[in-house]
């Protein structure tokens, strides 16, 4: 099966934090965490339709200037999440420029940004053209976990405790389809921009019983029509999504580490900070961060596939090695525990 994102942590384990996940067969990607992001091409960031932020200590949103001077004057619409306070952050941020040359733009840029409370969303366009004013009315809506709905995937949001709220966030594909080429072909079909309207069909649950049509080839063939249905049973698997959560900076309470589990519960791939090891427990606790230990723990108990620590305190230096072998320990230890 060929996963439909792509997960990278944009720099090494001691640099800012940051996983950019780009989806195969579209020109478009999402982002966790808004540091350092020198490390993107600009064409990576091109691709950023929603960047999702744990928090705005500025590891994690320093890069917020570079993201917005690349898509300045772009025929775009970012959508921006964040914590309670963001709004302001943002407003914050924009309100460091000067904007008087902006109105008469052509293209249409608008921020998107939403404010994620324990109960609430709180939602508000910043317009290029308007110089990003923040006087636009805000909307507010219910929150129920989820930040994001699509019809192949959704994005969704947990609150921590980082002695100020840090949300984590995952990713989660609805289901998986899988097209099996040689099927296609052996059909007489060829592989097109179709699939993508098959695809689309299936993730919106259409009826199926409902037809189909498949395009013929070039200017010869006749289109082709199916149930929709029978198509999937013939060129399709479909097997259960794929999901990837984020944990970037939280405190080692006992509720933390019980919402990690539980958020992160059956992940294809946790990316879960670990800034110190475990004989620094002290320091980790009054710093609000977690140890290599915990890291691997909680990757055990909430299921995880696979595992990738980051966020590692320059204490460490040369010494990484070290909070891998924790983690991996930790993880190892409470999976035979719990066989
Ligand atoms: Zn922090
Ligand atoms: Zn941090």
């Amino acid at each position: 099966m060929r996963p439909s994102f792509h997960p990278r942590l944009i720099n090494g384990p001691f640099d800012d934090p940051g996983l950019y996940i780009p989806f195969i067969f579209e020109n478009r990607a999402i982002l966790f965490d808004l540091g350092d992001n020198q490390a993107l091409s600009p064409g990576d960031i091109l691709k950023i339709s929603h960047v999702f932020v744990t928090h705005t200590h500025m590891d994690h949103f320093v890069g917020f200037d570079r993201l917005l001077r690349l898509l300045l004057g772009r025929d775009k619409i970012l959508c921006l999440y964040g914590p309670q306070g963001f709004l302001e952050n943002v407003a914050g941020k924009l309100a460091g420029y000067s904007w008087n040359l902006v109105r008469h733009y052509t293209n249409r840029f608008i921020l998107n940004v939403t404010e994620v409370r324990p109960d609430r969303l709180i939602s508000m366009p910043f317009a290029c053209r308007d110089g990003f004013s923040a006087d636009r009315p805000a909307e507010t809506s219910p929150f129920n976990g989820r930040l994001l709905t699509e019809p192949s995937f959704s994005v969704a949001a947990v609150i921590l405790d980082h002695r100020i709220p840090c949300l984590g966030f995952s990713i989660k594909e609805q289901f998986h389809i899988n097209i099996i080429k040689d099927r296609v072909l052996s059909l007489g079909l060829q592989i097109g921009p179709w699939l993508k309207s098959f695809k689309a069909a299936l993730f919106s649950h259409s009826d199926p019983a409902s037809e189909f049509s498949v395009p013929g080839d070039t200017q010869t063939a006749d289109s082709q029509t199916f149930r929709l249905g029978d198509l999937a049973a013939k060129i399709a698997t479909i097997t259960p999504g794929q999901k990837i959560t984020y944990i970037a900076d939280a405190g080692m309470s006992a509720a933390n580490q019980a919402k990690i589990t539980a958020f992160a519960r059956g992940s294809d791939h946790l990316f879960i900070e670990a800034a110190f090891l475990e004989k620094h427990r002290t320091i980790a606790s009054a710093k609000y961060h977690l140890t290599a230990r915990q890291a691997g723990r909680i990757a055990a108990r909430a299921g995880v596939k696979q595992f990738t620590i980051f966020h590692f305190s320059p204490r460490y230096s040369e010494m990484e090695h070290l909070l891998y072998e924790e983690a991996r320990e930790a993880y190892r230890a409470d999976m035979s525990r719990s066989v």
